[in-house]
């Protein structure tokens, strides 16, 4: 009897000391929204970024003021380091506003809005002149042959599955028109690309993105035409298949040249070797001014940082805020962080990105062990009230996938998808386009859980 009567007092005690750790972390992670709710803190620093900034291509001159520009944000906000973490990028320059038109004798004549592939090569003073072969796949080259297809212009015109509700689905089902469809088309004689834009949205703004080439075959010039414009040649080719487009860019490569990422710390008082890291990338592309791609990721993370310094949570382990150069050319930021990670021998708990846009969050998609997996989404629970409900598989991010292979777990905040690919990569992804509440609740719900990082371990 005395033994049941103890354990039921210990039981109690145990029981109490729990819920008042629980009450605890919910009254700071509560304490951590509310700061982010009433700052605008990060949302000037958006509105700096892009209005004052830009687009901001690797080895631009703006991504040269956006370094500058970070680095100072960071020091005066008091971070206890603050420094550049040199690397080599691209310098791809777009140059001129591209031109793009048709000429038809039975469908007429129509101007297009185009831009160009980053990292395509120009066409030339003269610009392109041919007839076009709209395809839906790649494969589909193969079925014409190269009789039919050399000396004429490739249209990539497959559209995104507006059924999918995760709309990086729905891009990463079209992308390859635009990652390949250079080379595709170049093996069979085609002198040049036009690709519909990757976007769920029908509107009249091109996409940009990455494509490759190979140095076995001819770089031909690529471009992206809007949606719109995509339909409007697909409509226009049905009447007259002889229809002759032009399009003419100056885009051109130089040299690489010197560029950096950008590093803030609170230094850890019990690990200060041990790193929490929370990035986004610095880089975007440079005809809009790369608000939800990524500056959103960029203030994010240095939000996190700001929201545990003012609320004066003293981080155990250092919380280290990683700005990415060059994720959208050829990641060389993230290879060299990577790199440095593997030969200072250096421990991260995790590592995690912000690369999907400022809506609203909904959860993260988690890379780790699967004893790690439990233990993150036991904490949704501290998340629930304010709308963090999904715990997913998922590689967490470009800039951070490079820590994959030193065995570091990798998170990624997912936030609504719906609006993100309309303006991905064109002129559109623009400040006006994030709203301040759910750009602060991103950053709240990624402060929320380094805090729980650090406090648990993972
Ligand atoms: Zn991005």
């Amino acid at each position: 009897m005395k033994y049941i009567k103890y354990s039921f007092i210990i039981f109690l005690l145990i029981y109490i000391n729990s819920s008042f750790a629980q009450q605890s972390d919910s009254s700071v992670i509560k304490s951590i929204y509310d700061e982010a709710l009433k700052s605008y803190n990060s949302y000037n620093e958006l509105r700096y970024l892009c209005k004052n900034i830009g687009g901001r291509i690797c080895g631009s001159k703006q991504s040269e003021t956006a370094i500058e520009w970070a680095k100072k944000e960071m020091t005066d906000l008091g971070f206890d380091k603050v420094y550049l973490q040199e690397t080599k990028v691209r310098h791809w320059i777009r140059g001129d506003k591209e031109i793009a038109n048709v000429k038809s004798k039975i469908s007429g004549n129509h101007n297009l809005t185009i831009c160009a592939l980053g990292t395509s090569v120009g066409t030339g003073e003269n610009g392109i002149k041919g007839n076009i072969i709209e395809v839906k796949h790649l494969e589909d080259l193969e079925k014409i042959g190269s009789e039919e297809i050399k000396g004429k212009i490739i249209f990539y015109n497959r559209a995104a599955d507006q059924t999918l509700i995760n709309t990086f689905a729905a891009y990463g089902g079209v992308a390859d028109q635009r990652v390949f469809g250079a080379i595709q088309a170049a093996k069979f004689g085609a002198v040049g690309v036009v690709i519909r834009s990757l976007t769920v949205a029908n509107d009249d703004f091109p996409h940009t993105g990455i494509m490759r080439y190979v140095d076995s075959l001819t770089k031909i010039p690529a471009c992206a035409v809007s949606t719109m414009g995509a339909d409007s040649l697909s409509d226009w080719l049905k009447n007259d298949p002889q229809l002759e487009f032009y399009f003419k860019m100056n885009c051109k490569e130089e040299p690489e040249v010197k560029s950096f990422n950008v590093i803030g710390e609170l230094t850890g008082t019990e690990f200060p070797d041990e790193i929490i890291l929370v990035g986004g990338h610095l880089d975007s592309w440079d005809i809009g001014e790369g608000a939800h791609d990524d500056g959103t990721g960029v203030v994010h993370s240095i939000e996190t940082l700001r929201l545990l310094k003012i609320l004066n949570i003293i981080p155990k382990h250092t919380i280290r805020c990683v700005l990415f150069i060059d994720e959208e050319i050829a990641q060389r930021g993230a290879r060299t962080y990577a790199e440095s990670v593997t030969a200072k021998n250096e421990k991260h708990l995790i590592a995690i990105e912000s690369d999907e846009g400022g809506f609203n969050p909904f959860g993260f998609e988690f890379n780790g062990t699967e004893e790690q997996t439990k233990t993150f989404k036991e904490w949704k629970k501290y998340l629930l009230p304010y709308g963090i409900y999904d715990i997913r598989p998922g590689y967490g991010g470009v800039d951070v996938s490079f820590l994959k292979d030193a065995g570091i777990p990798l998170a990624g905040l997912n936030v609504s998808f719906q609006r993100y690919m309309d303006y991905h990569h064109s002129p559109n992804d623009i400040f006006e386009h994030v709203n301040r509440r759910e750009l602060q609740m991103g950053a709240a719900t990624i402060a929320s859980i380094v805090y729980l990082v650090d406090k648990y371990g993972l």
